[in-house]
C-alpha cells in the first residue's frame, strides 16, 4: 500500500509548475472544483500565444483601469461615472441595486434612463452584515442633498428574503428623512427568490414599469 502512495506522490510532482500554478489560481474562482480548474487550465495550453497575452493582459487591467464612482458606488473608467454624468439621463430619478451586476442587467434592457445606486451587498444579519457595512449611508445623505433633485427611489434590491428586509429598511430611513418623496418597489414579474443579475431584459422592463409605492 505504501508503495502504491509513493508512486501517486511521484506522479503529482510531475506536473509543471507552470501549470500548477494556474491550476491553483483557477481553483480560487468561486464555483470552480479541482476537476474544473484542471480542464480549463489544458484548455489554455491549446490556445495561441498571442490568445493568451490578450487575455494576460485583460486580467491586469481588470483593476487597474478602473474605478468605483463616488456618486453612485458603481464600477466605471471614470469618477463620477459615465451614468452620473450623463446630463441626458433622468437625474430625478434613482435606483437602488444591490451590486454592479444588476445595474448592467438593468442598462442591457435600455428603457431605464435615470441613475443608479449600487448598495455592494445586502443587509444579511446571518453573516454579520447590518445597514452600517452597505452603502446606505451613502445613499440617506445623496437624497438628502437639496442638489439632487431626486423625487424618485425605486427598491430594486433582489426579491430575496435579505433583498425584501434591504428595501423595508431603506424606505422607513427615506420616509423618516422626506416624507414627500416617492418610494417605489421593482418586483412584478420577477420570480420570488430571483437575482436580478439573471433576469432577462423583458423581465426587468416589465418589473420596471410595474413598480409599485413603497
Ligand atoms: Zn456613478
Amino acid at each position: 500500500m505504501e508503495k502504491i502512495e509513493n508512486f501517486e506522490l511521484k506522479i503529482a510532482m510531475k506536473i509543471p509548475k507552470a501549470i500548477q500554478n494556474v491550476i491553483e489560481s483557477f481553483e480560487r474562482l468561486p464555483g470552480i472544483g479541482p476537476k474544473s480548474a484542471e480542464r480549463l487550465t489544458f484548455y489554455l495550453l491549446h490556445v495561441p500565444q498571442g490568445e493568451l497575452d490578450r487575455f494576460a493582459q485583460s486580467v491586469q487591467s481588470l483593476k487597474k483601469d478602473t474605478t468605483i464612482c463616488t456618486v453612485c458606488f458603481n464600477i466605471g473608467e471614470s469618477d463620477p461615472c459615465s451614468i452620473c454624468q450623463d446630463m441626458q439621463r433622468n437625474h430625478s430619478l434613482l435606483c437602488v441595486v444591490e451590486q454592479p451586476l444588476d445595474v448592467i442587467a438593468l442598462e442591457k434592457s435600455k428603457k431605464y434612463t435615470g441613475t443608479y445606486h449600487v448598495l455592494n451587498g445586502k443587509i444579511d444579519p446571518l453573516n454579520n452584515i447590518g445597514p452600517d457595512e452597505i452603502r446606505i449611508n451613502e445613499l440617506l445623505s445623496r437624497i438628502k442633498n437639496s442638489e439632487s433633485g431626486i423625487k424618485e427611489v425605486i427598491l430594486a434590491t433582489n426579491p430575496t428574503m435579505e433583498g425584501e428586509a434591504t428595501a423595508m429598511y431603506i424606505s422607513k430611513k427615506l420616509k423618516v428623512q422626506n416624507e414627500k418623496l416617492k418610494v417605489s418597489r421593482i418586483g412584478r414579474g420577477l420570480p420570488i427568490g430571483a437575482d436580478i443579475e439573471y433576469a432577462d431584459p423583458t423581465t426587468l422592463d416589465r418589473a420596471m414599469e410595474g413598480r409599485s409605492e413603497y
